[in-house]
């Protein structure tokens, strides 16, 4: 490949990709709607809840189907809500993210090779299961095993397979250490949130978190290893907090205005924060460990065994 092309590779990229990412996020949407329920994923075919009808090939395309239906069932009428094309748009972006992401850490360098294809097999999948996990949770306060266990399969043997497909600096360069770091990185996700639920339970007198976070915290441990998921572990109530200020901020201003509240935003379960901080990580993790991390684990590596 002369270098006269990679430009436009790239872009070729970026667009093949968000279009992918948006193909996904139709299909995440589908998950997330039935898997809670034990119900297939393939059949039957998306249809509308109320009329049954099932939707045409042409109307089921990511974003421009919405967009030609107008928001409605072709045949009934019945609305479709805005939010499985934003869930579409988002999941386009994320892919095309990854992308960005890779080629900020390697150059401008053709994207025809092994680690680039191997680290956008790791981001793709991560990103893939993230999404089914926060909309579930979002919808029905649950994330099932169904997508977890495939979630820690497909980042486990990914990372074994591919040793070279996770960020620096957790790539490994052997398929045995590729299994070790994504073996250690589940087992850190499941140990940090068994932590916190025992400790929490006796601060709050409460269940703090549930064991599909643990689960999930899992998904990520083996697709990023187990450094990325404390980090990501820690991020994650920066989010939560983030809502939470928003909350104040619509209060504030529906008291200054004297406007009625508008409905209370939605109670959030841990999941989401724990998928934005992933995704954080996921694109920011050599930036984060150079700024940031390093110093973080030398630090706790001092104070825990001593050594200077
Ligand atoms: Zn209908």
């Amino acid at each position: 490949m002369t270098p006269h092309f990679t430009p436009l590779l790239h872009v070729v990229f970026l667009l093949g990709l968000g279009w992918l990412g948006a193909v996904v996020g139709s299909f995440a949407n589908v998950c997330a709607y039935r898997l809670p329920f034990g119900k297939s994923v393939i059949w039957p075919a998306s249809h509308c809840p109320r009329c049954l009808t099932a939707i045409s090939g042409r109307d089921n395309l990511p974003i421009f189907g919405w967009l030609l239906l107008r928001a409605e069932c072709r045949r009934c009428g019945l609305p479709i809500p805005s939010r499985y094309v934003v869930m579409e748009m988002v999941t386009g972006c994320l892919f095309a993210l990854v992308h960005v992401s890779i080629v900020a850490e390697r150059g401008w360098k053709s994207p025809i090779d092994m680690i680039y294809t191997a680290r956008l097999l790791l981001g793709a999948s991560l990103v893939t299961f993230l999404i089914i996990a926060t909309v579930m949770d979002y919808d029905w306060m649950i994330i099932t095993d169904s997508v977890t266990v495939p979630g820690m399969i497909s980042g486990l043997l990914l990372g074994t397979l591919l040793p070279g497909s996770r960020p620096v600096p957790m790539s490994a360069d052997s398929m045995l250490d590729g299994f070790l770091v994504g073996f250690g990185g589940i087992v850190t996700g499941f140990a940090v949130v068994v932590i916190v639920r025992y400790v929490g339970g006796i601060i709050a007198g409460r269940e703090a978190m549930g064991l599909g976070d643990a689960t999930l915290l899992g998904v990520i441990g083996a697709h990023l290893g187990w450094k990325a998921t404390i980090i990501t572990f820690f991020m994650a109530p920066f989010f939560g907090l983030t809502l939470e200020f928003w909350k104040v901020v619509r209060r504030v201003r529906d008291l200054i205005t004297g406007r009625q509240s508008a409905q209370n935003i939605k109670e959030m379960p841990f999941g989401p924060y724990l998928s934005m901080a992933a995704i954080v990580t996921l694109l920011t993790w050599p930036l984060l460990w150079k700024f940031w991390a390093a110093e973080l684990f030398e630090a706790i590596r001092v104070v825990f065994l001593g050594l200077e």
